[in-house]
């Protein structure tokens, strides 16, 4: 290519200068580069079959933050970031025709089929004005060429037999220099407006001071977490014996959200631990960072594989304090604990027998880590029908409440009509005695429901304490009929209303 060209560099889930491939290529390649990011319309519209907002006011703050941060970013290296709405392809082709003399364009190959249809359709448009396409692979920590599979179908089915070979056999590349400056932009080019919440049809979530996700988007928000959770308090040394936690910023390393939207790159995490355990400490826990790394290459890779079968169906349907308090979090912060996603998948498609794509669709509107490919292929594994070597794998939500939330703080604080009953009692109020529950201020059926549904292995962590309010009596040990709720649990769990 000769140097007179230009080339425009589409940012998706992207959104950062250091180790970015299509960076990396343009500043070598190229005169001008035109960074661009485009709000496509697609994107906030309805999920596909239960109709939820498709991105969620939590992420979008999130997506919001990090656009105008990649943009300060590329203006104190002499660039800017152009910012459209539009469909990419639409953006694309109207740059080609108003420029004139693109050589490339150039974006990070995705995985889901959305936005496979919009890289066809960008194809198209280059291939009709003759200008190049050039595509990388930059979101997960192993390159997909570098797998040691021959190709993708033989990626294996069980997580842990992909890991042992990777680890056996693959190599992590090296990170990708950031560059000091990047070029500028051919002359005559409008930056564009970055869009409002009120411009995208949205109202500006209100911060919960409860969050366990207090962070803001963008590159250099997450470049400071990961300072701050290896170099400036040593978390990332104990993150094997903290990662269960449920509540505070530390308990993890939170880094999914930047992840997502290709703020930090997983090479750069797994540099960065390689640096720690050279010059502090090398542990379980430094390990174990990149073992969860792992899963989630794992799940880009199977969606890699399988392609759109990962959309895949199901049936199911029900509710408990334990799940209510993950529940409500997600709602009103857009993070939930992996501890807590995985209980609410199992309960919801194991013990109410509800369709998990309704609980990834939930969960696709509201989190503000959304990743196709991690969410659709954890909710796929909770549900028994993914890649789950144990297909009978199922949560018991009272052994887990009292396990990761013994003294029942995490339940207080997101479920707080349940504050007057004290200790791990809280994850079982409809086991209370009726003077018990009088005492708490809570009146069941009224202040706080009786269980949707009663799983037959709770009884073995429920203490007897009472026969029970007459409300909760007829179920206790009776057979589950999940079905029956199916209606109510809906409604229940799903209230597009803030707070249940
Ligand atoms: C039903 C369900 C849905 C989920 N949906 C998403 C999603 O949309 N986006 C997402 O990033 N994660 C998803 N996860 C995985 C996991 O819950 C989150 O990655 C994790 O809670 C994020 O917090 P963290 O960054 O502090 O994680 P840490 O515990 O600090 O882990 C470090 C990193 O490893 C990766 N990771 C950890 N666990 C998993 C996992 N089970 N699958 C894939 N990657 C993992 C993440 O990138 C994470 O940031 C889901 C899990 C379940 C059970």
């Amino acid at each position: 290519m000769s140097a007179s060209r230009t080339v425009i560099c589409l940012l998706r889930n992207d959104l950062r200068l250091h180790d970015n491939e299509v960076f990396h290529w343009a500043q070598r390649n190229a005169e001008h580069i035109i960074p661009l990011y485009c709000f496509d319309p697609r994107h906030y519209q309805g999920t596909h079959n239960f109709n939820f907002p498709k991105t969620g006011p939590f992420r979008l703050l999130f997506l919001l933050d990090s656009v105008k941060d990649l943009r300060a970013t590329l203006k104190k290296r002499g660039s800017t970031l152009l910012v459209r709405q539009g469909k990419p392809e639409d953006v694309v082709g109207d740059l080609i025709k108003q420029l004139g003399s693109v050589s490339a364009v150039a974006f990070h190959e995705e995985v889901a089929s959305e936005e496979k249809t919009v890289e066809k359709k960008l194809k198209d448009i280059c291939c009709q004005n003759k200008v190049k396409v050039q595509t990388f692979w930059g979101s997960t920590l192993y390159h997909r060429d570098d797998l040691p599979f021959r190709h993708i179908g033989g990626l294996p089915d069980v997580y842990t037999q992909f890991r042992k070979v990777v680890e056996g056999q693959g190599r992590v590349r090296p990170v990708l220099s950031t560059p000091e400056k990047v070029k500028s932009l051919p002359l005559g080019l409008e930056e564009g407006l970055i869009p409002t919440f009120e411009g995208l049809g949205q109202t500006e979530p209100v911060m919960d001071c409860r969050s366990a996700f207090p962070c803001r988007g963008g590159e250099t928000e997450a470049l400071d977490r990961l300072k701050h959770y290896f170099w400036d308090t040593n978390a990332v040394a104990s993150y094997k014996e903290t990662r269960n936690g449920m509540m505070g910023v530390d308990y993890s390393t939170k880094f999914s959200p930047w992840l997502a939207l290709g703020c930090i790159s997983p090479r750069y995490i797994y540099d960065q631990i390689k640096k720690y355990e050279a010059e502090r400490t090398a542990n379980q826990s430094t390990y174990w960072v990149i073992f969860e790394l792992l899963w989630r290459d794992y799940f880009k890779f199977v969606g890699l594989k399988y392609g759109d079968r990962i959309f895949n169906i199901n049936e199911g349907r029900t509710g408990v304090p334990f799940v209510d308090a993950n529940m409500r979090e997600l709602a009103l912060t857009g993070f939930m604990s992996n501890r807590g996603r995985q209980n609410v998948a199992s309960f919801l498609t194991k013990d109410l027998g509800l369709d998990w794509r309704l609980g990834a669709e939930w969960f696709e509107y509201l989190l503000v880590d959304h990743d196709v490919c991690s969410n659709y292929g954890n909710w796929l594994y909770s549900a028994g029908i993914g890649n789950d070597p144990r297909e009978n794998r199922k949560f018991n939500m009272i052994k887990q409440g009292l396990d990761y939330d013994n003294n029942g703080d995490y339940v207080r604080q997101w479920v707080p009509e349940l504050g007057g009953i004290k200790g791990g009692d809280v994850h079982t109020p409809w086991t209370l005695s009726n003077s018990a529950l009088s005492h708490a201020k809570v009146l069941l059926n009224d202040t706080y429901p009786s269980p949707i549904v009663i799983a037959p292995e709770w009884s073995r962590h429920v203490n007897n304490k009472s026969s029970g309010p007459s409300s909760a009596k007829g179920k206790r040990g009776s057979s589950y009929t999940p079905r029956q709720h199916k209606d109510r649990g809906i409604d229940f769990y799903f209230s597009k209303k803030k707070g249940f």
